[in-house]
């Protein structure tokens, strides 16, 4: 039998230890270990897995959900390595057995698939990204007439975005509109009609959205007999970053585990960032009672990840916080350098000075892997990425543009998603109109019979289009019977959907060579995939982040990491850069209209300057370009350091400015150093 003293334990703190060995001697009660950043609470939940697995727990029943896809697939090859030495003679025992490991999402499109003959789901679902929400939205409120009559409507994202919120909520729309979208709540009435024609429409077409993952896995949680099912299947359900889930969420877990048995969530309240789209630091603040056991809550105090001198200003950041429940952290390692606030003239300059540093970096022994650049928002990079391309610095971006929202990328799918499921008008219209010839009411049409046909591959095959569309009819209708019809086999089906489409490409897009190559990547990632079916469905849930992360740089390969700030959750790197800290950008414009919004700000900053190991540069460009407010029109404005470093934190910070200027211009250059002495001047009018 395993020694209950396996070595990876001692490698543990008391804290983390009894995290691990929660429960071990008979049936665990809910479990909550809520600590700061960095002290190890993703580690600890993988040492956990790893430990229930080397005791004998059967991994195919341990649900396991994390935030994203990257997340929960770094969190399993921990996992596996950890038990996989303590179990070195039975390797099949770990590898590749964590299979129920993903986000709340994906874990909700496979229970659905499963489930479907149970809640009357047609098992042929398609999944809808936000885009094509957002498009079936505007169809829908086209159709109800909304569109034309009042111009001021909200538009579709608007729409979806209230739509998303009341869902996930679980709130009425009324409220919503008032808390949340108060410029929308004279349309109470037509955001209601334009809803449930939404939700029909969905239902007609067999298609689901973000929300209805999580909405009908709740709905079907809510029927006991298919809830004790679900449940049954699993011994253990843990999640990581618990301070980001919402109300639906919860109500699934408890209703996977109602007695809380085997329930393990960790988080940081301190990190909440998500809460624009309906999370509640409610659920883990609430998870101690929410079981019929009270759940045992465990705190991790020691930091493991930063420097004293990072740790103790990202406390002092989060010090000055409204409200906080996790303690201040305390760091064994050594103080190092303090973060640096470095003053730069302006966005041009800073990319400048990021990507001389990310060399120096580097010439001094840092792969260019342990550093990363961070910013609030995915255009922020814009000005670096430019810079790093022409000084030849290899990057990727993770929470910028998606692979997906490239237009050639999404024809390609939409053509395999029409196959899938032939009702789906979004993907039809899209896949239709890519035909010279073929306008919005042709396609219309062709969609009306394939949504009523018996056999739709039959009816693609007997429609008569118009003269003016004849000549590429035959290649299209030809490939959708072959595909509806499932001849091809997987993945063969993606390259046959592939040469149908390259001359479309050729014909729409100038630059065709280049996405070419994403289509070529897309085929790869579809050979790794074992059916259409979660080919679609991963893709659509968790798409790759950024081009080059569909197909990763090669293991050897050196790059940096560019990162909105949301995607780094739970990452670390040595060296890490924060871009923008200004007002404006953090707090964001958007993000200052009431006083949670600026607290969800603040957390932002915390969890930025929370990845850092080593060196912390947060910075502060002196002028700052805004663009978005239409009324204001692009500008420059002189930019003030973030309010979330007032000068009474000033001693937890270096100052630096760049490039290093002479002494007197770089006192010109000292953020807090007046602009013009109004004083001097007042004086000099009397004299
Ligand atoms: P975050 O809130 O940012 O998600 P976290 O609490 O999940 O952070 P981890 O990412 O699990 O923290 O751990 C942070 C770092 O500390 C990792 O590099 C991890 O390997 C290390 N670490 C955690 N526990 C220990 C320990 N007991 N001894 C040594 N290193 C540890
Ligand atoms: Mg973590």
């Amino acid at each position: 039998a395993p020694d209950s003293s396996a070595s990876y334990l001692d490698r543990l703190n008391a804290a983390q230890r009894a995290a691990v060995e929660h429960g071990l001697d008979g049936s665990a009660g809910p479990l909550l270990v809520i600590a700061g950043a960095g002290s190890g609470k993703t580690n600890t939940l993988a040492h956990r897995v790893a430990h229930l697995i080397v005791r004998g727990a059967d991994p195919r029943r341990i649900l396991l959900m994390t935030f994203s896809r990257r997340a929960a697939a770094e969190l399993a090859r921990r996992v596996e390595r950890i038990a996989g030495r303590a179990l070195a003679g039975r390797p099949d025992a770990v590898s590749g057995a964590l299979t129920w490991s993903g986000t709340f999402h994906a874990i909700g499109a496979r229970v659905l698939r499963e489930y479907c003959g149970a809640i009357g789901l047609d098992e042929r679902f398609t999944i809808h990204d936000r885009e094509d929400s957002a498009d079936l939205m505007s169809l829908v409120r086209h159709e109800l007439g909304f569109s034309k009559t009042e111009s001021r409507f909200p538009a579709k994202g608007t729409c979806l975005a209230i739509y998303s919120r009341t869902v996930n909520s679980q709130t009425p729309l009324a409220t919503v509109l008032r808390d949340v979208f108060p410029w929308c709540a004279m349309w109470e009435k037509e955001l209601r009609a334009l809803f449930s024609a939404y939700v029909e429409a969905k239902q007609a077409q067999g298609v689901l959205d973000y929300d209805d993952l999580l909405l009908y896995w709740a709905q079907m949680m809510a029927e006991p007999a298919l809830a004790a099912d679900l449940g049954g299947r699993f011994d253990h359900v843990l999640v990581d970053e618990y301070q980001d889930t919402n109300r639906l969420q919860a109500s699934i877990l408890l209703a996977l585990r109602p007695d809380g048995a085997g329930v393990t969530v960790v988080g940081d309240d301190a990190q909440a960032i998500y809460s624009f789209r309906a999370a509640t630091v409610r659920n883990i603040l609430d998870f101690p009672t929410a079981f019929a056991p009270p759940a045992r809550v465990l705190t991790l105090e020691q930091n493991y990840r930063s420097t004293g001198a990072v740790l103790a200003a990202a406390n002092a950041v989060i010090g000055l916080a409204a409200e906080r429940f996790t303690k201040n952290l305390w760091s064994e390692r050594e103080t190092g350098a303090p973060p640096a606030l470095v003053a730069v003239r302006d966005e041009a300059v800073q990319a400048d000075y990021v990507a001389a540093e990310v060399l120096a970096n580097r010439e001094a022994g840092l792969r260019l892997k342990d550093q990363a650049v961070l910013f609030r928002t995915s255009s922020h990079s814009g000005p670096l990425e430019i810079e790093l391309t022409r000084r030849n610095i290899p990057f990727v971006k993770f929470g910028g543009l998606k692979f997906l929202d490239a237009a050639h990328v999404k024809d390609l799918l939409a053509v395999l998603r029409l196959a899938a499921n032939p009702r789906d008008r979004i993907a039809g219209f899209r896949v239709l109109q890519l035909l010279p010839g073929v306008g919005a009411s042709t396609a219309a049409r062709v969609l009306d019979s394939l949504a009523t046909a018996a056999d739709p591959g039959a009816a693609i095959a007997a429609f008569t289009p118009p003269a003016r569309a004849a000549e590429h009819w035959p290649a299209f209708s030809g490939l959708m019977t072959r595909l509806i019809a499932g001849q091809s086999p997987w993945p063969a089906e993606i390259e046959a959907a592939r040469l149908w489409y390259e001359p479309h490409l050729e014909r729409i897009h100038e630059d065709a060579a280049l996405r070419r190559a994403d289509l070529v990547q897309l085929e790869q990632i579809a050979t790794g995939a074992p059916s259409r079916e979660r080919f679609l469905t991963d893709l659509t849930l968790d798409p790759p982040d950024a081009t080059s992360e569909a197909v990763p740089p090669g293991r050897d390969e050196d790059y940096l990491v560019l990162s909105t700030i949301h995607s780094a959750k739970g990452q670390e790197w040595k060296s890490v850069f924060v871009l923008n800290v200004v007002d404006g950008c953090m707090p964001s414009d958007l993000g200052v209209g009431s006083s949670a919004e600026i607290e969800e700000e603040r957390r932002l900053l915390y969890v930025a300057m929370t990845r850092a190991k080593d060196t912390l540069k947060l910075v502060v460009p002196q002028r700052f370009y805004t663009s978005g407010q239409a009324a204001r029109g692009d500008r420059h404005v002189y930019a003030v350091r973030s309010r979330f470093i007032p000068d009474r934190l000033a001693g937890f910070f270096a100052r630096e400015a760049w490039p290093i200027a002479s002494p007197e211009a770089a006192t010109a250059a000292r953020p807090d150093a007046p602009r013009i002495d109004i004083g001097a001047r007042m004086r000099a009018m009397w004299t």
